[in-house]
């Protein structure tokens, strides 16, 4: 049974990587039958924003990526959040004790602080509580068992720390690096419990995964140089033959190369959504993909393009097609780099492949926040899909058609009026004349009329054609100009036009 996880820590918002890792997760449970398990690891209470869980809820639902288990759809592994499980890991750092795999340690933070001073040299600038350091530190290694008791009875502070081995290899098998090693003297005893009694990451996350039965975990390959210590704490505990199968996916860069990261701020570092709640320790971004006019769609499959293709030309897949086409071993090793003018192209492809109605609400709320309201679904629904080829981002759609719902603030006279003369005055009274008689008003008869009067003149139809479209949209742009006449109506391309003249 495939069973995935994502493990976000609740301490921001989601940014692409993050999101890219659910989507990989997800893509391989489905096409495998499988379930995907969503555990919010919140063991570092110092890091924690309020607000964040929810955002992460937000972003997955938005990019149809629902859990199976979370903490909000609940589950048979339930509670879904480490703060919650606080009580299962202790055995498990004591189990580890028991075996001389852990190790009690006492230093106090001074004490810590001190000894990057003092072991300080020029090979090793930044000294690590490791094999050599923890003899010369307050542990129950170097206190022994009484020393050690008599502390732990009095209460005093202290965290449980694994105890690496000394030069060792530690291998495993990467489901996209294929075999990976470290040699565990490279590797500090990273601390399992804390003094307030809470898993650290490491051993939480091993005993989750464990405990819920996760089959593969792919992740980001920032934790590769943590894997030795949870390969190790697999072992220890006694679990190797459940370990699940790991994946570390490449990192997205920015267009310098650079990992993607806050650095690269509102142009490329953005979020999902909008960041603008008020926590001191979270970056506020006022602009997501989301607010950029995105669509989901495309945002779903420009992230599952980072880092991985089919073997194809193909580029657009839909959320069904990359669950059949998905393969982690295709996976690159290197790095993705983001583009943000490809994750345009994408969204352009999706607005002109997807039926107006997919996204007809979300561009109705932007000219909500225009100040256009819309009254009639019917109509709106006709101009989006006139002008769709024509937009890149949602927010387009308020450039290319906000004409047919209100008068154009500005006209580009100039455009109107080149060698203008009293011919083209007068046609264009000749044909408001015309078109106000007409009985009825669709795009044909409209064309129709136009065509007469300027044969009848012996005029260029092209001449008059754009001075038309300027007077009824406000610029050279937009779609067929007798389409536009035919959607505003006759009262309001009428007076368009003699707001033109006048
Ligand atoms: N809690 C870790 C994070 O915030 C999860 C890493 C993992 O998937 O093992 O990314």
């Amino acid at each position: 049974q495939v069973r995935v996880r994502f493990a976000p820590s609740p301490t921001g918002g989601l940014h692409l990587g993050g999101v890219r890792t659910v989507l990989y997760n997800y893509l391989f449970a489905k096409q495998n039958g499988g379930d995907f398990i969503l555990r919010i690891e919140d063991t570092d209470q110092t890091r924690f924003v309020p607000g964040a869980e929810e955002y992460i809820f937000n972003c997955l639902a938005w990019c149809g990526l629902t859990p199976d288990e979370s903490p909000k759809h609940g589950g048979p592994y339930a509670p879904y959040r480490q703060s919650e499980r606080k009580e299962m890991y202790r055995q498990y750092a004591e189990q580890l004790i028991k075996q001389g795999n852990a190790y009690y340690a006492f230093d106090t933070a001074e004490e810590l602080e001190k000894m990057r001073t003092d072991f300080k040299t020029d090979e090793n600038p930044s000294p690590q509580y490791n094999f050599v350091i923890r003899e010369k530190m307050k542990n129950s290694l170097t206190l022994g068992e009484a020393e050690t008791q008599k502390l732990l009875a009095e209460g005093a502070p202290h965290v449980v720390r694994i105890k690496m081995p000394q030069n060792e290899e530690v291998k495993f098998t990467d489901m996209i690096r294929g075999e990976v090693g470290f040699n565990s003297s490279l590797v500090d005893d990273k601390v399992l419990l804390k003094a307030d009694g809470m898993p650290t990451y490491h051993l939480a996350v091993v005993v989750d995964d464990y405990s819920m039965k996760i089959s593969h975990a792919f992740r980001g390959e920032e934790w590769l140089p943590s894997a030795p210590v949870h390969i190790l704490l697999w072992r220890y505990l006694g679990w190797e033959n459940d370990m699940p199968q790991w994946a570390h996916l490449p990192l997205i860069l920015g267009p310098d190369s650079s990992k993607l990261s806050k650095r690269h701020g509102n142009k490329y570092g953005f979020p999902i959504f909008a960041m603008n709640w008020t926590d001191p320790k979270s970056q506020e971004l006022t602009e997501g993909f989301y607010e950029r006019g995105f669509l989901s769609q495309a945002f779903v499959n420009l992230l599952a393009m980072l880092g991985w293709n089919d073997g194809t030309e193909q580029e657009v897949f839909s959320m069904e097609e990359l669950i059949q086409r998905f393969d982690i071993s295709r996976v690159s090793h290197s790095g993705a780099i983001f583009d943000f003018e490809k994750a345009k192209w994408f969204n352009h492809e999706w607005i002109k492949k997807l039926p107006v109605a997919e996204y007809k609400e979300q561009v109705k709320k932007i000219f909500a926040d225009n100040n256009i309201t819309i009254t009639n679904d019917e109509q709106f629904a006709k101009v989006l899909e006139l002008v769709k080829d024509r937009c890149t981002l949602l927010n387009d759609f308020v450039a290319q058609a906000s004409f047919f719902f209100q008068s154009p603030k500005e006209i580009d006279t100039a455009a109107i009026k080149p060698k203008w003369d009293e011919k083209k005055q007068q046609f264009f009274a000749e044909l408001i004349r015309a078109y106000e008689l007409l009985p009825t008003w669709q795009h044909d008869d409209l064309e129709k009329e136009f065509k007469e009067i300027v044969a009848a003149n012996q005029m260029k139809p092209g001449e008059l054609m754009m001075p038309l479209r300027v007077m009824l949209v406000g610029g050279k742009f937009g779609p067929g100009v007798f389409d536009i006449a035919g959607i505003i109506g006759k009262d309001e391309t009428i007076a368009r036009i003699k707001h033109a003249l006048a």
